[in-house]
């Protein structure tokens, strides 16, 4: 008895302190589980910290950083879309990063002016039409889609979502507010059906006749490409948007280090590991996203749809913008 009294004495504060000991980081991430896992997995085996990850929408991570305050355990938050990554650093939920590595390897235009957030993956929100309906020569870039030919032949989701309201504050940035609440009123009455489903529902209704023209974010298309559902590309055609004054509206993923990080330098750690070279291939090859940083190998259906000419918009005016643009949807009824 007494020597198992000694057991606890002795030993058993030395299992908690080694624990207390790990090196860990904690992850607030908008992205699915799946998605990130990947990732992790390579990061806790090459570095040895480890990743504690809680996965929920943007919004209620955002809510609940906030609510946590000085508490809260959260070191980064990783999401998609610049608009949760402004809405974040808006607030001061974000601390700076001084690191030569990812000025280095991400594009100024990917990340914040102050470097709070940071660009990790692209995406492009561009169109998947009807090979039977539509001539490709008709198509031109998202100004064009406001054209009365396009009448109820447009498919798009709500905007209540992100990727459209970052969408209609790129069109705000580039043509200003006014005119893009005329285009914006002509584009609602161009819609095949009101706004339902995802950017997968869209391509399909395409495919199945309910409207000719869809517009959604790249990397849907490529999944699909990689799927069951690749045959109904059979009768559809891919096109980046584009003319004179704009190029393809990109978004990004992203992350930022947490103001209140318990574990700063992992955390740090965590971002630049993302940016580098070996994760920056599985986000091509296991998400199908762009990758952030220049010369990845990518895929070969990435390659098949990756012949674009970006816009040269500052993205972080996406964030900066997107009050209007959800406004500015409420006004002109896309719902
Ligand atoms: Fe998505």
């Amino acid at each position: 008895m007494k020597k198992l009294n000694i057991f606890f004495i002795l030993i058993l504060p030395i299992f908690f302190s080694l624990d207390v000991l790990a090196e860990e980081v904690n992850l607030y991430s908008a992205r699915k589980e799946h998605l990130i896992k990947p990732l992790m997995d390579l990061f806790e085996k090459e570095t040895g910290i480890k990743v504690n990850i809680i996965t929920a929408k943007a919004s209620q991570l955002h809510e609940r950083i906030v609510r946590e305050g000085n508490n809260s355990p959260a070191d980064v938050l990783l999401t998609n879309d610049v608009g949760n990554l402004w809405k974040a650093s808006n607030i001061n939920l974000f601390q700076e990063i001084n690191s030569d590595f990812l000025s280095k390897r991400i594009n100024s235009k990917y990340r914040d002016p102050n470097n709070r957030w940071f660009g990790l993956s692209l995406r492009a929100r561009i169109i998947v039409y009807s090979l039977n309906r539509v001539s490709p020569n008709e198509l031109k870039g998202y100004k064009y889609l406001s054209d009365p030919r396009f009448k109820k032949r447009i498919l798009i989701r709500s905007s209540s979502n992100i990727y459209n309201q970052s969408l209609i504050a790129h069109m705000i940035a580039k043509y200003g507010e006014e005119f893009t609440e005329n285009w914006a009123k002509n584009f609602v009455n161009n819609f095949a059906r009101d706004p339902a489903g995802g950017d997968r529902d869209q391509i399909k209704a395409v495919a199945a006749g309910l409207g000719d023209i869809a517009v959604v974010n790249s990397y849907y298309i490529i999944k699909m490409l990689n799927s069951d559902n690749k045959n109904l590309f059979n009768n559809l055609g891919i096109y980046f948007p584009r003319d004179k004054d704009m190029g393809v509206h990109i978004n990004i993923s992203g992350a930022g280090l947490l103001s209140n990080a318990p574990n700063p330098i992992n955390g740090k750690k965590l971002i630049e590991f993302l940016a580098s070279d070996k994760a920056q291939k599985i986000y091509s090859f296991t998400n199908f996203e762009y990758p952030v940083v220049k010369n990845i190998e990518v895929p070969n259906t990435l390659k098949y749809i990756g012949n674009f000419k970006e816009d040269s918009v500052e993205i972080s005016e996406y964030g900066r913008l997107a009050n209007k643009a959800i406004k500015l949807a409420d006004r002109v009824g896309w719902k």
